[in-house]
């Protein structure tokens, strides 16, 4: 299985920020061998940024509209998406089911939209600080309800993310990160017999990245903060080697 190197910028950049940042990346970057990096501006960045990296660095969306085009003010849908390059979509970031309410349905109907226009899902699931005890029940709910019926399973990833994890510099042990792949990977088999790809996400830094991508069942990371640097993010995409 290949290894995933995901960035997501969250509602972070400015148009000088993003020529600084692909300057610096694309200096620094070699494709590597069964490796894949994908970087996720705000959506008004993608086209300059995509413009401006090597192709084998794809860039991605940090969310899609679940309904197909019309009346949706604020809204941009997979066909746009589709329309503007991109492959993939982080859909059911935790911020996204926390600030803005997104239920699991709904999440699955967006991954029906995403899919429908061949876009590849990076489906986010994790527990929060008050769900820690309960992680598996947690897990195996989202995993039921985020994925639809009729799912296209080789355009599916899915990242473990565990709230508590995001953005506080706080990262689960390797042993807990072992022991949630493992469920998910075992769950998912059980329901699809398939492996899908796994990505850890939660405060992944330079420091704890080779760790990490080196644990069981991990097959890549979905990095926040950190992607903002582009040194950092390239030591994350280098530390999988
Ligand atoms: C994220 O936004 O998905 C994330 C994991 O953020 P951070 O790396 O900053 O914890």
């Amino acid at each position: 299985m290949k290894k995933y190197i995901v960035g997501n910028w969250k509602m972070n950049a400015s148009q000088s920020f993003v020529q600084r940042w692909a300057k610096t990346f694309s200096e620094l970057f070699v494709p590597l061998e069964g490796q894949e990096c994908i970087v996720c501006p705000p959506l008004p960045y993608i086209a300059c940024l995509s413009a401006s990296l090597p192709d084998a660095v794809r860039v991605g969306a940090q969310n899609v509209c679940e309904a197909p085009d019309g009346a949706f003010t604020g809204e941009v849908s997979a066909r746009m998406l589709k329309d503007c390059d991109v492959d993939h979509v982080i859909i059911g970031h935790s911020e996204r089911r926390s600030i803005y309410g997104e239920s699991n349905e709904l999440i699955a109907s967006k991954v029906v939209a995403a899919q429908k226009e061949g876009l590849t899902v990076i489906l986010c699931i994790g527990e929060t600080l008050e769900q820690r005890d309960d992680v598996e029940k947690v897990l195996a709910s989202q995993l039921d309800h985020s994925i639809p019926e009729g799912i296209v399973l080789d355009k599916l990833i899915i990242a473990y993310e565990p709230v508590w994890a995001i953005g506080t510099g706080q990262v689960a042990s390797l042993e807990d990160i072992e022991k949630s792949h493992k469920f998910i990977t075992d769950y998912v088999m059980k329901k699809f017999q398939v492996r899908l790809p796994l990505l850890y996400g939660g405060s992944v830094k330079p420091g704890n990245a080779a760790d990490i991508l080196n644990c069981d069942g991990v097959d890549g990371v979905l990095v926040g903060g950190a992607s903002l640097d582009p040194q950092d993010f390239h030591k994350i995409y280098s530390a999988s080697v």
